[in-house]
């Protein structure tokens, strides 16, 4: 008996390949060794979440998961997440990859490619765009904006899932920590909008602003007189009648204020001082009780003086602009005695042209254990006609489930066109069937290019997985663009799911399946090589009809307990060996494709029979089929076999009725039944008819 050591050698080879499949563990410790020079991980930040790094108090870079940035499924359905290290410049120092499950990286090409993949990120700035195009990536890049990296073949979407990954997060990084990242302003300056203005002018053009802190609007903010606390500056300023305390404050860059109050050179100096994006803020105050708190140390970040906009706070840091010049303030400037020019980071989403508020905070002990606080503020805005105002249109990339499926265009033409002369097919069966070498060149010719054309080159095999990335989905919260991702695996499952309904499992398995044409092909070499068929015992052949849906049970069950182990279990399909990789892949797999198909060949569609969990699956769901399409004669059964005999995957039973979970729809048996030559039945009658007619002849004969 073949079937019982053979299923043991197919059993043994593919617990060999289950086991050979290795996953990426990255530790701490190698993080640590991304960063040479690195002498301290500082405390985390949240928003976003990065680790930065120092060198003792110099930043190196920010360390970070692409899992809490970015929520792009890959092909599996489930995020890809990287750890990506970006140096203080902003370029890309290592990627690495922490968890995946992507099927042709963890079970097919291995995860080497996706690495190299990777590195090619390596030495990138993450303002550029990184397209990934085979074709241009060995060119010189040096100076362009755009950089080419190579892709991975048959691993397209994950590649561009990653792609998009890296990108995405990278930049949400640099835009949040790094100088020179933040997003193009909306809001630009217009340098041709000045007029000379003194003190006083520019205060009442609205251009520079004066807040008057009155000493009662600063005793209602404290319990004790304010005379009672003790506060040097405080008091100070009482008793030179200080308060009300006057303070300036007014928006530097647009000329006709940074001009005006600085004069022509510190304006071009300020400008040179600040970095693309950057803001500029001068503060001045007059009277004893300053803006800057007494400790405050030039170029830092006062604590005494803060700012807002739209509620949001804005981080001000001293430029310490006048540490080597004197300022040259208009003429009829108060007697200032307290001046700051404030830097504000391009990061920060500071809008000038909106109102801004400016606040300064009261400390005051009252002895040396009480203190007690307020906070006073200001607003102020520019007049809009200093700014050019654009709508930001933010041109995001079209999602990448429509870039996919624009670029795949000629896959999913050549497919819809498949499907629609396979639909014509089953909706003329008997017309066409009744021409019995049309009917089979049309099959063969359909079949052939679903090997060629929808299983090697558009990599349309359906797969057990595509059924686990759908129960998970389900169970999530389904999201479709998991699905789009694969434009020709999309159509596919669409047109199978509703061919189901209307025809059964044989649509798929009988037309469409690339793995199920290579075993129709191993079986006609079978035949040319007059192989010996072996015929397995009806008893044994429904018993291990039974087996796929038990293995099909087990796939799917795996599924929900671990999608990694699920994944390496559905290496019982040989699809990915044989249709997606088409056989470049390491030994024991493709030994175990190629047995498959071996068995084939003496034994009809071996694996669809009997082991095949897609099939199952798919016979499942057949079962609510509307329709029973193949025709019968009521001697099909009684006393006619021939059908029977001649279904080579004998899903004929012996009463004549088609078992429809195990038919293939390979329509032999109504060509059968439409063509007279062929239908025993028909046959036998012509015979009998022929005789008959004979028989009447000779009686006119012998009359005559
Ligand atoms: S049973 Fe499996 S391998 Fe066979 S044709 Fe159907 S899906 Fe393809
Ligand atoms: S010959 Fe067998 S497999 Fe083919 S259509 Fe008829 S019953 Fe189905």
């Amino acid at each position: 008996m073949l079937s019982i050591p053979l299923l043991r050698t197919i059993a043994l080879l593919y617990l060999m390949l289950i086991s050979v499949v290795s996953f990426a563990d990255i530790t701490e410790a190698e993080i640590r060794t991304i960063f040479p020079k690195l002498t301290r991980i500082g405390e985390p930040l949240v928003n976003p979440k990065v680790i930065p790094v120092y060198q003792l108090d110099e930043l190196l870079g920010y360390v970070f998961e692409t899992n809490d940035l970015t929520d792009l499924p890959g092909f599996s359905g489930e995020r890809i997440n990287l750890l990506i290290s970006l140096d203080a410049s902003g370029k890309l120092v290592k990627l690495s990859v922490l968890s995946h499950h992507e099927p042709i990286f963890l079970h097919g090409l291995g995860e080497q490619p996706m690495l190299e993949f990777l590195r090619q990120y390596e030495g990138i700035t993450v303002d550029k765009r990184v397209i990934v195009d085979s074709r241009h990536s060995g060119q010189d890049q040096s100076g362009s904006s755009t950089v080419y990296i190579d892709g991975v073949t048959k691993a397209t979407v994950s590649v561009l899932v990653m792609n998009d990954t890296v990108l995405s997060a990278a930049l949400q990084v640099a835009r949040a920590y790094l100088e020179g990242f933040a997003r193009p302003p909306s809001v630009t300056v217009r340098d041709d909008v000045y007029q000379p203005y003194n003190w006083q002018s520019l205060e009442q053009q609205g251009l520079l602003r004066r807040w008057t802190i009155s000493r009662e609007r600063l005793q209602t903010e404290f319990p004790l007189d304010l005379q009672d606390y003790a506060d040097p500056e405080l008091q100070q300023a009482l008793e030179q009648s200080d308060l009300p305390g006057q303070y300036y404050y007014a928006y530097l860059n647009t000329p006709v204020t940074g001009k005006n109050l600085l004069g022509e050179q510190d304006y071009a100096r300020l400008k040179a001082v600040l970095r693309p994006g950057e803001h500029a803020l001068l503060v001045a105050s007059v009277g004893h009780y300053g803006f800057l708190e007494p400790e405050f140390r030039r170029g830092t970040v006062p604590s005494r003086l803060g700012m807002s906009q739209n509620g949001l706070p804005v981080d001000i840091r001293d430029l310490d602009f006048f540490d080597n010049s004197t300022p040259q303030m208009p003429s009829d400037a108060p007697p200032i005695t307290q001046l700051g020019v404030f830097r504000i980071k391009a990061q920060s989403g500071f809008d000038p042209s909106q109102a801004m508020s400016l606040k300064l905070d009261f400390d005051l002990a009252r002895n040396h254990l009480i203190r007690d606080q307020a906070e006073l503020s200001d607003s102020y805005q520019l007049p809009a006609e200093l700014f050019d105002i654009q709508e930001v249109v933010d041109v995001k990339p079209l999602p990448l489930w429509q870039r996919l499926w624009l670029d795949r265009w000629l896959q999913i033409t050549g497919l819809v066109l498949t499907l629609l002369v396979v639909s014509a097919a089953f909706i003329w069966q008997h017309r066409l069937s009744s021409h019995r070498r049309l009917f089979h060149r049309l099959r063969w010719g359909v079949m052939l290019f679903t090997l060629f054309f929808i299983g090697f080159y558009a990599q349309g095999q359906l797969s057990v997985v595509n059924i686990y990335t759908l129960l998970l989905q389900l169970m999530k919260g389904f999201d479709i663009e998991v699905f789009l991702l694969d434009p020709v695996l999309f159509v596919l499952w669409t047109y199978v799911f509703i061919s189901l309904f209307l025809w059964g499992r044989g649509v798929f398995c009988g037309w469409l399946c690339p793995f199920g044409v290579l075993q129709e092909i191993a079986a006609k070499l079978g035949g040319w090589l007059k192989l010996k068929q072996v015929k397995i015992p009806p008893k044994l052949h429904h018993r291990l009809q039974k087996l796929k849906y038990l293995l099909l049970l087990i796939l799917v069950g795996s599924a929900f307990y671990s999608v990694t182990l699920a994944e390496r279990l559905a290496e019982l399909e040989p699809f990915k060996t044989a249709v997606t990789l088409v056989f470049v892949r390491s030994w024991p797999f493709v030994i175990y494709a190629l047995l498959l198909l071996g068995v084939g060949m003496v034994i009809h569609k071996f694996f669809c029979r009997y082991l095949c969990p897609l099939g199952a699956g798919l016979a499942v769901l057949g079962k609510f089929s509307l329709f029973r399409w193949l025709s019968r004669r009521a001697e099909c059964g009684s006393p006619c076999q021939l059908c029977r005999v001649r279904c080579e995957i004998d899903s004929i039973n012996r009463d004549g009725s088609i078992d429809y979970d195990e038919c293939v729809q390979c329509m032999e048996c109504i060509v059968i039944l439409n063509n007279p030559d062929q239908c025993a039945i028909e046959l036998s009658q012509n015979k009998q008819r022929q005789k008959a007619a004979a028989a009447d002849n000779s009686i006119v004969v012998q009359q005559l």
